[in-house]
């Protein structure tokens, strides 16, 4: 088999690639890598659209305490309050680099760098571009990328495997797509910046190929993954495609409305109304929805309305020109004149690949950053416009930490057997058959419904029971799925059963952890333990792999400047 060798692998072009990229190669002349399965600019952080928090006006009242506060608040005391500070503390400088860099801010008119009100926020933190913040990031990553010559790119290239000996990295194993190669890459670090994995379920934000790969290849190569149990809905899915509707429309004063023209936040969150946490928004949502103050929806998805009338058409096509074009383009609806649908869309998981403070994971040579990696700085519920954030200042430490390790090591790591590459080029192309009787796109369907209908915003036993049997049952049929497609390239067939493999180990680890949490924390709120317990649970979950399941193991959560009080706006 042919292989490749470069200094350090970037797993991921989005956010965090991107980033951790450009500070590896940045000084260090190293040899550097970025593979992604799509094209470049088609990472799903060109979809972030409301904005990246950071203290940029400490002189009139944002502190880097205050950030932190509401960041440990807002994920029910579940994060690990030393990456906290240290979030804080970066991500500004993350802000004005990129301003460096060449980003298009958008501003006040005293020429300062413009902040809108996010959810879960006591200050106005959320710095933006319009409503397309992530598509101006990742832009300025990428034209800044450029100034790299040392910097070499696998577009459209699967990565199936991590490859490990003796608890070192040693390389991934890649499928060319557009070539139909399959190779090694051999390396002497890795950045896994692989991002998250909601396309498991069927009402969601996220890009199709949101599929968790990168996590679940950590999991089966034995890396445990943290707090996946917690999965964050976003309030705002339009109905009936799942699109998203950025928090900055609340954030610029957005009103939610239920089938009687109330704001009904007011009897959940007085003092924040719509823009308190997500976790509290979509759980009321929900709750105005099962008490018969909702639409009917279609398919049952039953919803609210987010009313922007009164911002005024001056507002709506400054601030968000994205979210009028997308109502009016899908659901034919002009929101200057017309209320839009929305309820609670799978948007993001809190957990991820277990690492430390600096990213690293459990085996030398391996970091994780950005939607993919757990550093903890979320805890049980993400505020809005703290992940792309999270991504800039991981990607750099990540970056960083990978590039010095890879310039103190001599050699790269041998590649493994070449019987070892073979029998995971035979698990990738010769595991499904033309003549198998399941179909993937049906198996990914019914994934999804046992997700969205038992694993929702609220959770039961009984509920996770049901979808943990169901998942098994998926499990035993994927084998027998039909590959039509017997080529290797652009074999999106066969992609896709590789997908929904992947979806399906992440859904088992998401289960698994949520049955045995017996409390409520966060994005986890389970209706038969309805509380905190933070004398039995103020913990993490990591999930290893076994043949059998996921085994599971707890560690605790890191509290060093507040301790959890009751979580009330
Ligand atoms: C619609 C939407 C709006 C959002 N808005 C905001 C916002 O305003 N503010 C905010 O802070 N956050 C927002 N978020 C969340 C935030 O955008 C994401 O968490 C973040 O951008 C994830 O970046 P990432 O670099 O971790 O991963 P991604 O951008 O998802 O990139 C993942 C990369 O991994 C590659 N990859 C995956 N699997 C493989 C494989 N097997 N082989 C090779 N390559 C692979 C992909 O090709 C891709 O390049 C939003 C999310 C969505 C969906």
């Amino acid at each position: 088999m042919t292989s490749q060798k470069h200094d350090v692998i970037v797993l991921g072009s989005g956010l965090a690639g991107l980033r951790a990229a450009i500070e590896a190669a940045h000084n260090s002349g190293l040899d550097v890598a970025i593979v992604s399965k799509v094209q470049l600019m088609r990472s799903h952080s060109v979809c972030a659209e409301g904005g990246t928090a950071a203290v940029m006006q400490p002189d009139e009242g944002d502190s880097f305490e205050l950030h932190a506060w509401d960041t440990i608040r807002g994920g029910d005391f579940l994060c690990d309050q030393d990456v906290v500070k240290r979030f804080v503390a970066e991500a500004p400088k993350e802000i004005l680099l990129l301003e460096h860099w060449g980003i298009p801010w958008s501003r006040r008119p005293d020429g300062r760098i413009a902040q809108r009100p996010f959810g879960g926020h006591s200050y106005d933190r959320a710095v933006f571009a319009a409503d397309r913040t992530g598509f101006a990031e990742m832009q300025t990553l990428y034209d800044t990328l450029q100034k790299y010559p040392n910097v070499s790119r696998y577009d459209e290239c699967y990565i199936s495997s991590i490859l490990i000996k003796d608890n070192t990295f040693c390389g991934v194993t890649a499928w060319d797509l557009t070539s139909g190669q399959f190779f090694f890459i051999q390396g002497k670090a890795l950045i896994i910046a692989t991002g998250g994995a909601c396309r498991m379920f069927g009402f969601t934000t996220y890009s199709l190929t949101a599929t968790g790969d990168g996590l679940a290849m950590a999991y089966r190569a034995g890396l445990p993954i943290k707090d996946l149990e917690f999965v964050q809905f976003h309030p705002t899915g339009l109905v009936p495609s799942g699109i998203l509707i950025t928090e900055a429309a609340r954030g610029e004063g957005g009103y939610l409305l239920n089938n009687k023209g109330e704001r009904f936040m007011e009897k959940y969150a007085p003092s924040k109304m719509e823009v308190a946490p997500r976790d509290i928004v979509s759980r009321s949502e929900i709750t105005e929805i099962e008490e018969g103050r909702g639409f009917p929806g279609p398919d049952g998805l039953d919803y609210v309305q987010i009313d922007l009338r009164h911002l005024g058409a001056a507002k709506i096509n400054e601030r968000l020109p994205m979210i009028r074009e997308v109502a009016i383009k899908f659901n034919f609806i002009d929101p200057i004149y017309e209320p839009i649908p929305v309820r609670p869309a799978a948007h993001y998981f809190m957990g991820g690949v277990h690492t430390d403070i600096d990213g690293a994971t459990s085996i030398k040579g391996i970091w994780a950053a950005g939607e993919a990696a757990c550093v903890s700085l979320h805890g049980a519920n993400r505020l809005g416009a703290n992940s792309t954030a999270e991504c800039l200042v991981w990607g750099k430490i990540t970056g960083d930490n990978a590039a010095k390790y890879a310039s103190k090591k001599e050699t790269i790591p041998p590649p493994p057997k070449e019987a070892t590459l073979k029998e995971e080029e035979a698990r990738v192309f010769n595991r499904f058959s033309p003549n198998g009787k399941e179909s993937a796109y049906v198996l990914r369907r019914e994934l999804q419904r046992i997700m969205d209908s038992q694993v929702g915003v609220f959770l039961t036993g009984t509920g996770l029971k049901i979808a943990l049997d169901r998942i098994g049952e998926l499990k035993q049929r994927l084998p027998d799925v039909k590959v039509k497609d017997c080529g290797r390239i652009y074999n999106t067939d066969l992609l896709s059963v590789l997908e929904v493999d992947n979806l399906l180990d992440l859904a088992e680890i998401i289960v698994t952890g949520a049955l045995s949490r017996t409390e409520s924390r966060g994005g986890h709120s389970r209706r038969d333990f309805p509380n905190r317990d933070d004398v039995n649970w103020l913990k993490h979950t990591l999930a290893y792999y076994t043949p059998k399941g996921p085994r599971l193991d707890y560690i605790p959560a890191t509290i060093t400047m507040w301790q959890p009080v009751e979580r009330k706006y």
